[in-house]
């Protein structure tokens, strides 16, 4: 910490390094970072990141979450993964099929060396409210053991996303770490329509709608606007660009909630949180939908004890390198400061920073 600015720490990486490398740099920022200060002996350490959803290849790997593990073991401390169910219909919407879909993807204790705890119960409907006093919000609803453990790595893999135009930091916990109910407050704003003069009804978004709420009508697609759980399916899946949402308002009021939901997190342990963010494989759309080629060369790895200033730096570094950060390189219409600025209103970090960047051979 410099003058009241927080300190990110930055190891570059190559495009596409290879994975012992990533692993030895990884160990070598967990340690520059400090982390072993959340980490008290025989305490858990609940790290939480995504597995991937059945066809994504880009989601980040058993490698990159290894050295985490160790790390922690080293430090004397427990580590599980921890992560919640989905809103909508897929192998990631109840803790049995998601636990079997992480162990496909290479997240077993043999490959990790830690167990995998879902937050948010079997069913994915285990809740706690957390007080906060927000904008939108006086409580939130939280994945009930999300801020049960001593210690939460936040884990994150840097893309960009439809709604929010960034995925990283404040998404992870925010979306990633909310209960159920919470999720869906923080969709439920953002109905969309299609513009039946733009829709060949090809059918990808009745087949693809998580809550099989898209119709056929007079020749196009059509949502029922009081079914729709708002979580874009459908407009990520339309290749003709006939599903249409509001933007402006929803875009930013869905943000907002994001960051407030994260905060109340935050408020529960930000005593005991850190932060890691790996800019791999950046991609359009977060890990929850399939695979698409990554958009930009890899950059790094990032660590922080603030969580806001490590989504600022994604966003900086990657306009550095690119002209563009990665939300604008990925959904050039949202503007992803709305929930670094509301991040900043509430109090849970600063948006200056100081890059400490690791030489690393
Ligand atoms: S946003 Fe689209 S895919 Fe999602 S529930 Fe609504 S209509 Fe279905
Ligand atoms: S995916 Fe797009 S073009 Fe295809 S049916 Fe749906 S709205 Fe129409």
């Amino acid at each position: 910490m410099t003058q009241n600015r927080p300190d990110v720490f930055f190891v570059p990486l190559e495009d596409n390094e290879n994975p012992d490398s990533v692993e030895r740099k990884t160990r070598l920022l967990f340690d520059e970072a400090g982390f072993q200060s959340i980490i008290n002996p025989s305490k858990s350490v609940a790290i939480k990141t995504h597995f991937g959803e059945r066809g994504n290849r880009t989601h980040l790997t058993p490698d990159q979450i290894r050295p985490l593990v160790q790390k922690v073991k080293e430090y004397g401390g427990k580590p599980f993964l921890t992560e919640t169910s989905v809103l909508y219909k897929s192998n990631r919407s109840n803790a049995l099929d998601h636990i079997l879909l992480a162990y496909e993807h290479g997240f077993t204790f043999e490959n990790v060396g830690a167990p995998i705890i879902m937050a948010d119960g079997f069913l994915g409907v285990w809740e706690r409210k957390i007080t906060i006093n927000g904008e939108f919000y006086d409580k939130v609803g939280i994945a009930g053991d999300a801020i049960a453990p001593d210690a939460l790595l936040i884990v994150s893999h840097a893309t960009g996303h439809l709604l929010s135009g960034l995925g990283a930091t404040i998404k992870n916990m925010g979306m990633g770490l909310s209960s159920r109910m919470g999720k869906l407050n923080q969709h439920s704003e953002v109905a969309p329509k299609v513009d039946a003069a733009l829709c060949d009804l090809c059918k990808t978004c009745i087949k693809w709608c998580p809550e099989d709420c898209i119709l056929e009508n007079d020749g196009a697609a059509f949502i029922q606007e009081e079914k729709c759980i708002g979580c874009g399916e459908c407009l990520a899946v339309c290749k003709t660009g006939a599903v249409q949402f509001t933007w402006d308002a929803s875009s930013d009021n869905m943000q907002k909630k994001m960051v407030e939901h994260a905060y109340g997190v935050y408020l529960e342990k930000k005593d005991s949180m850190a932060y890691i963010t790996f800019l791999t494989n950046m991609t359009k759309d977060c890990d929850c939908l399939k695979s698409k080629e990554k958009m930009v060369p890899d950059m790094g790895i990032m660590a922080s004890f603030d969580p806001i200033a490590l989504d600022m730096a994604t966003l900086d570094l990657t306009r550095q390198r690119y002209q563009q950060n990665l939300s604008k390189l990925a959904y050039p219409d949202r503007n992803p400061m709305v929930q670094i600025d509301h991040g900043v209103k509430l109090g849970m970090g600063s948006k200056e920073y100081r890059l400490v960047e690791i030489k690393a051979s």
